[in-house]
């Protein structure tokens, strides 16, 4: 269910939320309670979208890029193995990698041969060894051998796309940047923040909901909250922070005991005991 335009307008949103007020909000039509719910308006989904913002921030307040890295070529690198591996992975195989290859003069000379070797564990390694010797080579050809600070220059670099480009902008150069990876398509979908499913146009529809100085801690904070509490088949629900602003309540077992058990990593004990565990 959508809702009108002329329904949406409010006067203390501001900025590009302003703007984007103008247009519908994705529809909520269920409730835990009647199993209907009143449409939403563009304003009700901003003040919402803001509201689930600041209860990830404490449930997260340590949320952060989990990708190892020193400088912002370790990160482009890294971002670039990372593509269909884990962070985990990734951060296992990097410290050799790192050591062997210091700088981009290092990957446009290398040896494909020792390259794939070392980058080998995080899969694909051929794909992504032309991408780091393609990427040194680019650097050194084009600027100096530094990573470039924009956009537009970093997303015609071998491997870096425009998520990899947002990592690097937010975690590196401090400008703000929306990562849509496969946890926060998720999420941002079933929280109604969105129905797109293109990941470019899902960046731009969330980018007009949450403050710019928030984007680049939002996509960590939603990258946590997918990996840890709200996962692709079983989502803790009935231990949730977000459960009363969330949508798709119930898409996980409700029941406190069954949901704790589902919550994983290291802040379990926090986000437990923030819904009162
Ligand atoms: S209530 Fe369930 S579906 Fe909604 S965010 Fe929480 S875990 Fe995910």
């Amino acid at each position: 269910m959508r809702t009108s335009p002329s329904e949406t307008v409010g006067s203390d949103i501001s900025g590009t939320a302003e703007a984007a007020a103008a247009r519908p909000a994705p529809g909520r039509t269920r409730t835990r309670e009647s199993g209907t719910r009143p449409a939403e308006t563009r304003l009700g989904l901003v003040r919402r979208a803001r509201r689930m913002n600041r209860l990830l921030a404490r449930a997260f307040p340590d949320a952060h890029c989990e990708l190892d890295f020193g400088n912002p070529l370790e990160l482009a690198v890294a971002t670039i193995l990372s593509a269909q591996c884990t962070d985990v992975r990734v951060n296992m195989t990097t410290p050799a990698l790192f050591a062997a290859y210091p700088d981009a003069r290092a990957y446009a000379e290398a040896n494909r041969a020792e390259l794939e070797e070392l980058i080998r564990p995080t899969g694909f390694y051929r794909n992504k060894t032309n991408s780091l010797i393609g990427l040194g080579q680019a650097l050194l050809e084009h600027y100096d051998g530094e990573l470039p600070h924009t956009m537009a220059e970093l997303v015609r670099l071998p491997g870096i796309g425009r998520k990899t480009a947002n990592v690097i902008l937010g975690n590196a150069f401090g400008i703000p940047g929306i990562t849509v990876d496969t946890h926060f398509g998720r999420l941002v979908r079933r929280w109604g923040w969105t129905t797109e499913e293109d990941p470019v146009k899902v960046e731009h529809a969330i980018g007009a909901l949450i403050e710019r100085k928030e984007w680049t801690m939002l996509s960590h904070r939603v990258i946590f909250h997918g990996r840890r509490v709200c996962h692709a088949r079983k989502p803790a629900c009935g231990v949730c922070l977000l459960a009363k602003d969330c949508p798709s309540f119930g898409a996980g077992p409700t029941d406190p005991e069954t949901a704790a058990a589902l919550v994983k990593g290291p802040e379990a004990p926090h986000l437990l005991e923030l819904v009162g565990r």
